[in-house]
């Protein structure tokens, strides 16, 4: 049965907008939106090198503003803050920085922006992210989490293509080595935690393929959180 239940949008979706409950059946897709009047958050989460960028910034299609955390931070160092030591010296051991100073970047470019959609690339990464996430973040609401997944090899095959063009100090051999441990160790038991708890849906989809076809499945992932925006 075509079951079709009010969709309401106010405002566009560069701007936070009202939501009622939705469901919908566009071809055999049911589209499933959750009841919030909140801004949206997607998480996209991956090893260093996953393409988490590449697909987040193509978000941008469907109205999702793209923040890296790893972007801010580096913003951050770049700007002359106090704290750009403090971040170089986590950066650099591929590390993860402490919540209050990647959270506080975060909502600070959240409230600034003030969009509907966001999909937050890198974040979180680890308990103490999803932790300060959950105390101090309780005004946005969170759909689902994209996991990109790519073997170990690739990864490390990519920061170091990567690093011959990125000036970034963690493209190097032992950082990248780093950075996987990390990503193992602190990252892997967040996405194991969501699928056991079914606290949030994760999405696998493997990100060792052409982009093309990671765009294509990246954008069937997204569909059921989708809902039409008037202008
Ligand atoms: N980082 C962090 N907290 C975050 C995001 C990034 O501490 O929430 C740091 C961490 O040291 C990480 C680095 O920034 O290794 C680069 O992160 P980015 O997401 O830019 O790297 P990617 O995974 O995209 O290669
Ligand atoms: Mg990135």
């Amino acid at each position: 049965m075509l079951c079709v239940l009010l969709i309401l949008t106010m405002g566009c979706a560069l701007r936070r907008v009202a939501l009622v409950p939705t469901a919908e059946t566009r071809g055999n897709v049911v589209v499933v939106a959750t009841k919030t009047t909140k801004p949206r958050v997607i998480f996209c989460l991956g090893g260093p090198g996953a393409g988490k960028g590449t697909q987040c910034e193509r978000l941008a299609d469907f109205g999702y503003v793209h923040l890296s955390a790893g972007d801010l931070l580096r913003r951050e160092r770049a700007s002359g803050s106090a704290d750009g030591d403090l971040i170089e010296s986590y950066i650099s051991e591929g590390r993860i920085v402490p919540v209050a100073l990647s959270l506080g970047l975060l909502r600070k470019e959240m409230e600034r922006l003030d969009a509907a959609r966001f999909v937050i690339d890198g974040f979180p990464r680890n308990q103490d992210n999803l932790d300060g996430w959950k105390d101090l973040m309780t005004d946005f609401h969170v759909d689902c989490v994209l996991f990109y997944e790519v073997p170990v090899e690739e990864l490390v095959k990519r920061m170091l293509s990567r690093g011959e063009t990125s000036g970034r100090s963690d493209d190097t051999v032992s950082v990248a080595e780093k950075r996987i441990a990390t990503f193992n160790d602190a990252t892997m038991p967040l996405i194991d935690h969501w699928e056991r708890t079914g606290e949030i849906k994760v999405i696998r989809i493997p990100g060792d393929r052409d982009v093309e076809e990671v765009w294509h499945l990246t954008k069937a992932a997204i569909e059921p959180y989708l809902a039409p925006c008037e202008e």
